[in-house]
């Protein structure tokens, strides 16, 4: 099991700047009021969830094609990508497979 790290919470004020101490509903308070400043904006469209699919985040896209798929691509993208090439391998192996079965039936027919 992992250890849990508590880092102690930053609050931003009003004017955006950070400061220490504050409690966890001023915190709650500032990520709300980000999230529906967030959903209200221009940027809205971007706000994509990780095609991950054990992946619950959100993510705001700014690639410049808008077509980033993933929340990170070290931790979901390499785990997608990992899973794309097992499938690929496994599917590629179990065709090697049925042409070898069948190599082997034409050969009994020949013999
Ligand atoms: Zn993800």
């Amino acid at each position: 099991m992992r250890a849990i790290t508590v880092t102690p919470v930053r609050r931003m004020s009003c004017s955006r700047q950070a400061s220490s101490g504050g409690d966890a509903w001023m915190v709650l308070a500032e990520l709300a009021r980000g999230a529906v400043e967030l959903f209200a904006s221009t940027s809205a469209d971007r706000i994509r969830e990780c095609a991950y699919d054990d992946c619950t985040r959100l993510y705001l896209d700014t690639s410049l094609g808008g077509t980033r798929r993933w929340c990170d691509m070290r931790l979901c993208g390499n785990r997608a990508k990992v899973a794309e090439f097992r499938a690929r391998h496994n599917a590629s192996r179990a065709g090697a497979g049925t042409r070898t079965g069948t190599g082997t039936s034409a050969r009994r027919a020949r013999g």
